[in-house]
């Protein structure tokens, strides 16, 4: 079938990118289709996207390529193989935007390396989690040239509701990393607070409901807070992928000298998550880190208060050695 000049190519079908390709089909364009996962690609060809045998095959003819990919070789794979990846299949013209989350030193690479195919660039990443790639209200900020954020935009507005130039190839990615430090901590903050009010047998649900209406409310309390108290393991955006974000920050912070000691301590957390077999989990299993520090399960009753560390004083952190403090709380 002849392509026609708005036609969408949309690389990578995870957990984000999927939703994604759905939400541009169901505003009429023709999607052709690529992840190295058939299964995701036959997943997509019953919601009416064209299937695709590579990333070249899928940009072959289209004016805009989507990726959504986990990270920096992927994308590189994905956009630059010269036989199998989108520089192979895609005309002059072509705006490829990037809707992963990688560095920005990598997507000023990928912009560079593009353009001498003439092909554009945007590092477009996204924030506002499956829900968002889902309910397409996502966060979406755009580095690299204006004329080609100008063609991208009524697309990225099917995908977004609230979508920006924030400035050149590499920009985008920036303002991610900011959001990403924003969201571990806050999580993190979560998860502190749920452990310990756990530990004087409050009622989670209740504690969140209530925070929700004053100014700890946030999106992770909103909707990671509930996966938490239930011990969920379900996927979502992924303890490894977040740790990786982490690092991103951590990088472009080198480069600038300025200290972020929160993501250092927050990216610890991470860590032992991923070390305990986590990573492939949703964000919502950085509670589990507390279930480790506190002798706690998530989704269980309380196993028992445990008495605060010494004899006398009732605020002392959760551990096993205080037989007389409160137990239900001051
Ligand atoms: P995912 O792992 O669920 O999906 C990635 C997809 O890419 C998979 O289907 C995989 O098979 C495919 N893939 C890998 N290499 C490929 C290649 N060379 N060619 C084609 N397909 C390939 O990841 P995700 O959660 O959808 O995240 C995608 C990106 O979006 C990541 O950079 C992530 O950091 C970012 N992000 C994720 C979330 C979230 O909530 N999940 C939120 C914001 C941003």
């Amino acid at each position: 079938m002849p392509r026609r000049p708005d036609d969408l190519a949309f690389v990578g079908l995870g957990a984000m990118g999927a939703p994604m390709a759905r939400n541009l089909l169901r505003a009429g364009h023709r999607v052709q289709v690529y992840d190295v996962r058939a299964a995701a690609v036959e997943n997509l060809a019953t919601d009416g996207a064209i299937a695709a045998g590579s990333a070249a095959a899928a940009a072959k003819g289209a004016s805009h390529v989507f990726v959504s990919l986990p990270d920096e070789p992927h994308v590189r794979n994905a956009l630059l193989d010269e036989d199998a990846g989108v520089v192979a299949g895609a005309a002059a013209g072509t705006v490829v935007t990037d809707l992963s989350t990688i560095t920005p030193g990598a997507s000023r690479e990928f912009a560079e390396a593009l353009a001498a195919y003439r092909i554009g660039y945007l590092d477009a990443p996204v924030s506002g989690g499956v829900k968002g790639a889902e309910e397409g209200t996502l966060s979406i900020m755009a580095g690299g040239p204006a004329e080609d954020f100008a063609r991208a935009e009524p697309l990225l507005r099917v995908l977004g509701r609230t979508v920006a130039h924030v400035g050149p190839a590499g920009m985008g990615q920036l303002f991610k990393s900011c959001n990403q430090i924003i969201c571990a901590m806050n999580l993190q903050a979560i998860c502190e607070a749920l452990a310990l009010a756990r530990a004087y047998d409050a009622d989670l649900g209740q504690l969140r409901e209530l925070l929700m209406g004053g100014a700890a409310s946030s999106w992770m309390l909103e909707n990671l807070a509930p996966l938490m108290i239930d011990g969920d393991t379900s996927a979502g955006f992924r303890i490894e992928l977040q740790l990786k974000d982490l690092r991103i920050a951590a990088r472009a912070a080198a480069e600038t000298g300025v200290p972020l000691p929160g993501t250092g301590q927050v990216s610890w957390m991470y860590q032992e998550a991923v070390a305990h077999g986590e990573g492939g989990n949703g964000n919502q299993a950085l509670f589990r880190v507390y279930d480790r520090l506190t002798g706690s399960a998530s989704g269980e009753p309380s196993a028992g208060p445990a008495g605060p560390a010494g004899p006398a004083g009732p605020a002392g952190p959760a551990g096993p050695a205080g037989p007389a403090g409160p137990v239900n709380g001051p």
